[in-house]
């Protein structure tokens, strides 16, 4: 097994994510397919490590936004189904021809360039046709030249319809339900022609439990996975996947007026004592945490004082006398014992969970915890 080589990690409790999974599938039911959405490395948990434990426990397919994380996977894995939720320019398409990836399609030019692809390598390319219903990102526009277009795409013969699908904007519940409307009216219209869709779908993880009855035959869970819970329903409990640790480094006593990192941006308004941690905004920790955020050493709270820099910060340790250099440092925690969750994180760092989890850097290393036991450490650099 690698060594760690840092101090800094974070560890990705792989039980958990199989538990999460398993708890997703009994809530929605067998009948439906679930597309594990895996993209940003798996919300900064690592798409590769974590792909296998999501399909043993309930994945049907795996989500990914970008052709080159499609790939990614693809080398590792020759028979999971992935499908890129996202746009793959023209000139890129050829590659995922040939390494049999979903893509998601919302133009006729494009659909006939695909076809005209997936017939020189005598292939059957599947893709999933994007229904703009009100986001107004991707998506065909809804509209009757939108259906007539999508017709046409059914008689490329080298492109297999596997889907439709839209995006919610979550934007309340009327206008959910309005832009979930739009979606089915498309699919029967077509379905009036005679055309047919394996899966249709609609909602990510907010929408797959807040609104049931717009799961259709498939869903698109992303945070659900990883443990990170918005939606309403209190009674389903998820387990985090992540925690974030380090370190001290470094401790020293402070006079009082003493300052602390750039700016002196804080000083200490009597005898300090402060400790050194080796993580900062380069790995991927929100640089304005400054006079919010805190760690939690020996089950107390340390908050950060002054600046954060790109690699280090400064917590106050005055009332914890035990720390000592070498000392356990928890950076999110589940929220128990003094620790901040990542939700809890997210809120002072006035973000949502899923960018504070996918912006945890390529410089801090993975652990992976399998049946409670570290079984891997991924080192990226
Ligand atoms: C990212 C994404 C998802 C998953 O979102 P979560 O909120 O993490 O569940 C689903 N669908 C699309 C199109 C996405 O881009």
């Amino acid at each position: 097994m690698d060594q760690l080589l840092r101090d800094t990690f974070v560890k990705i409790n792989l039980d958990n994510i199989a538990y999460n999974m398993q708890k997703i599938r009994e809530k929605v039911g067998d009948d439906l397919a679930i597309a594990a959405v895996v993209k940003a490395n798996a919300y900064g948990h690592g798409a590769l490590d974590t792909a296998e434990t999501i399909m043993e426990n309930g994945g049907d397919l795996l989500a990914v936004a970008t052709l080159t994380e499609a790939l990614q996977l693809r080398k590792c894995y020759k028979s999971y189904k992935i499908l890129i939720m996202g746009y793959t320019p023209d000139e890129y398409l050829e590659d995922l021809v040939i390494n049999d990836i979903i893509q998601t399609i919302f133009s006729l030019k494009q659909a006939r360039l695909l076809n005209d692809l997936a017939v020189k390598h005598n292939k059957k390319v599947s893709v999933h046709i994007k229904y703009d219903t009100g986001f107004n990102r991707l998506g065909f526009k809804d509209s009757q030249e939108s259906i007539d277009e999508i017709d046409q795409i059914f008689q490329l013969k080298n492109l297999q319809i596997e889907g439709m699908f839209s995006h919610l904007a979550l934007a309340g519940k009327e206008e959910d339900h309005l832009q979930y409307k739009k979606l089915i009216n498309a699919v029967k219209q077509l379905e009036d022609r005679g055309r047919k869709f394996k899966y249709r779908h609609i909602c990510d993880s907010i929408a797959a439990i807040n609104y049931p009855e717009y799961r259709l035959n498939m869903i698109r869970p992303g945070a659900l996975i990883y443990g990170l819970k918005s939606y309403q329903d209190d009674s389903f409990i998820l387990k985090q996947a992540m925690t974030f640790k380090t370190k001290i480094y470094h401790i020293k006593n402070l006079k009082k007026g003493e300052g602390v990192s750039y700016d002196y941006s804080w000083k200490a308004n009597k005898k300090a004592v402060v400790a050194t941690l080796p993580f900062g905004y380069a790995d991927g920790y929100p640089r304005n945490m400054k006079d919010k955020g805190f760690v939690t050493i020996h089950g107390k709270k340390a908050p950060i004082v002054g600046v954060i820099c790109m690699d280090q910060c400064m917590v106050d340790i005055s009332h914890i006398a035990e720390a000592r250099v070498g000392d356990e440092v928890i950076i999110y925690g589940d929220g128990t014992n003094n620790t901040l969750s990542i939700d809890a994180a997210s809120k002072l760092a006035e973000t949502n969970k899923n960018e504070l989890v996918c912006r945890i850097s390529m410089r801090t290393p993975r652990v992976y915890i399998k049946n409670k036991k570290i079984d891997k450490i991924l080192n990226y650099l």
